[in-house]
């Protein structure tokens, strides 16, 4: 007996070029070109809770992504953590697309898998973070759903005991095999990578899939298939200017605290603050 796992993985842009990131005005799509990608940080912590289970009961963990090409660099990331194999979905026809046509895409790439016992997926993106995908992904292959799953246990192979997390709790449930699972950052620490990692990763296959392979309605794929059409899109405009403070360290908080002080905010050197009437 062993459990044939999979895992979704989203690359999304890597934090130290947030200020790259724009919202093309006119397509209202998210500009990414260039921007360096990380796995999704919570999709780490799928991968993990994917190894584990894989360890104590043997099996496979397969990575999934439906991404741009250059996704294979997120994809030997989580081979370097110990999943076994990577499948990369691409193709210009799945581009724009929203949660829905995202997560339709998904299930049919998971489908091509063959069969599967648990899909795990990270509780929300850190860029579109919707929340959705997971949720809709486990009603495309028509199994169980749960989200936000902050403690996991398997004291039977096919047998699976998580919490969730609620508004004001938790609840407690038992969920068999097949059933699709979307973690939250509680339910583990993702593993280092190890140099030896690297090494094998090397040698595991990825695959990438183009819309050709996978049996797919086109019109439930990319744009066509997306319902949700992104209305207004805005910047605040925040009024700052930025001003670069030169001289020694004890010149610049002098400076700071003359200006501070010419606009009404008195900070005294213990480091209380005092702003008009009150502290
Ligand atoms: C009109 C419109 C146009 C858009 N155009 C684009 C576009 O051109 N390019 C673009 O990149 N985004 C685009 N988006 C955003 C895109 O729809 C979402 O990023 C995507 O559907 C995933 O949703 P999310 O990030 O909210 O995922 P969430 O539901 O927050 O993610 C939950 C989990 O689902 C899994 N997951 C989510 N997405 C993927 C994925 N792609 N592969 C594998 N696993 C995944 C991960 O495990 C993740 O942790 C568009 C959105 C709209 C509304």
């Amino acid at each position: 007996m062993a459990l044939n796992i999979v895992v979704c993985i989203k690359p999304v842009p890597d934090p130290a070029y947030y200020d790259k990131v724009s919202i093309d005005p006119v397509t209202k799509r998210i500009t990414r070109e260039g921007i360096p990608t990380i796995i999704n940080p919570v999709d780490k912590n799928a991968i993990e809770a994917a190894l584990q289970l894989k360890s104590a009961y043997g099996g496979k963990v397969t990575v999934i992504t439906m991404a741009p090409p250059n996704a294979t660099e997120n994809l030997r990331e989580a081979l370097a953590m110990g999943a076994d194999e990577g499948i990369l979905l691409s193709d210009r026809a799945f581009g724009g697309a929203d949660t829905l046509a995202t997560s339709y895409t998904l299930a049919k790439g998971i489908e091509k898998l063959g069969s599967f016992d648990i899909v795990f997926c990270g509780a929300e993106s850190a860029d579109g973070a919707t929340a959705q995908v997971s949720s809709q992904l486990g009603e495309w292959l028509g199994v169980p759903h749960l989200w936000n799953v902050f403690a996991l246990e398997a004291p039977e192979e096919k047998q699976l005991r998580v919490k969730t997390k609620i508004e004001n709790g938790a609840m407690e449930w038992e969920i068999k095999a097949p059933c699709l699972l979307a973690v939250a950052r509680e339910v583990n620490k993702p593993r280092f990578i190890s140099a030896m990692g690297i090494i094998k990763a090397k040698n595991k296959p990825i695959s990438t899939w183009s819309k050709a392979d996978l049996i797919v309605e086109d019109s439930r794929l990319g744009l066509e298939g997306s319902p949700t059409k992104a209305g207004g899109v805005f910047t605040p405009d925040l009024k700052r200017k930025g001003e670069m403070l030169k001289g020694d360290p004890e010149q610049i908080v002098e400076e700071i605290l003359q200006r501070l002080r010419a606009g009404g905010i008195s900070i005294d050197l213990d480091g209380s603050c005092e702003w008009g009437g009150g502290k």
